[in-house]
């Protein structure tokens, strides 16, 4: 089981759409199911406006997603269920204000409470008290601090501590906004997916998502693949931030055209016929990992 997994901050551009037919052509090329998945719970970076053209996108491309489409911006209470159920012996609630960690790169535990004080706490509160001692506050948790390693398809072994690489993670925001470890989390493990295909600039936050999902006693992902980038002639990753092009889906001789940016892109081999579903069943068939492995940037556009 596979997914995409965009969020609507913006449209999609080469370097969203490349990440798209990867995941795709991949999880089909090995007979599995593609699912859409919006990752939308930043409400005041996402928009409905950006997620309808998404859609639009990947249906005009031929990229056409199975069984209903998860929008995180739905399961919120579904986030918070799970958060006080699973993951509550790891969370504390944190008051920090940016000014506070203006001069820290990693959360400094200033709110994990002192071991004895947790120890009482979980001998002595209710879960209903724990569950109100969080509110209005940031809900962090505690992740381990040792180093753990898993196996990229892409970029082979990685090993990182996610203690000393990103520290205690916010989970949920004092305003109640779930952040994207929880929701991803969550989702992947109630979706059931087991490949995920996603861009290199996120491969430091995988091993802080396996222990978030450990805790949370759902199936982990079985396949993680962190694939090269596509950067902007100054060598920057495209992204919305610095202004990427959106991808225009109007006319099929455009998605044509994309598809086969994609394709090359992804360094896979030449399709030779033209409506965007058809070139995605031949470069689903001709689908290989190897022209991208162990590589950091797919090529500038
Ligand atoms: N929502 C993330 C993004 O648009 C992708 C996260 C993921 O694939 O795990 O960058």
């Amino acid at each position: 089981m596979g997914r995409f997994a965009p969020s609507p901050t913006g449209e999609l551009h080469l370097g969203s759409l490349t990440t798209a037919i990867a995941s795709y052509c991949h999880i089909k090329s090995l007979g599995g199911t593609w699912l859409l998945r919006i990752e939308d719970t930043d409400r005041q970076r996402c928009s409905t406006k950006f997620s309808e053209q998404i859609l639009i996108d990947l249906e005009n491309l031929g990229l056409h997603w199975e069984g209903s489409i998860w929008y995180q911006s739905e399961r919120t209470d579904i986030y918070n269920e799970l958060l006080h159920d699973q993951l509550l012996p790891y969370v504390y609630g944190c008051r920090c204000s940016r000014k506070d960690l203006a001069d820290y790169d990693i959360y400094p535990r200033f709110c994990l409470p002192d071991p004895k004080t947790a120890a009482y706490e979980a001998h002595t509160l209710s879960q209903q008290q724990k569950t109100q001692g969080l509110v209005d506050k940031k809900v962090r948790i505690q992740l381990p601090n040792q180093s753990m390693g898993f196996i990229d398809g892409i970029q082979g072994i990685q090993w990182s501590n996610p203690q000393q690489s990103l520290g205690d993670v916010v989970l949920r925001r004092a305003d109640g906004t779930i952040n994207y470890f929880l929701a991803a989390s969550v989702d992947d493990g109630l979706q059931g997916i087991t490949h995920v295909m996603r861009g290199l600039d996120i491969l430091p936050l995988t091993t802080t998502q396996i222990s978030i999902m450990s805790y949370l006693n759902l199936p982990t992902v079985e396949h993680w693949y962190h694939l090269p980038l596509v950067e902007n002639h100054c060598g920057q990753k495209l992204s919305k931030q610095n202004l990427a092009t959106p991808i225009d889906t109007l006319s099929e001789q455009k998605c044509q055209n994309l598809i086969q940016k994609a394709l090359t892109l992804l360094k896979q081999p030449e399709v030779d016929v033209d409506k965007p579903e058809a070139m995605l069943e031949q470069a689903v068939a001709q689908w290989r990992l190897e022209p991208l492995q162990h590589q950091s940037v797919l090529g500038k556009v």
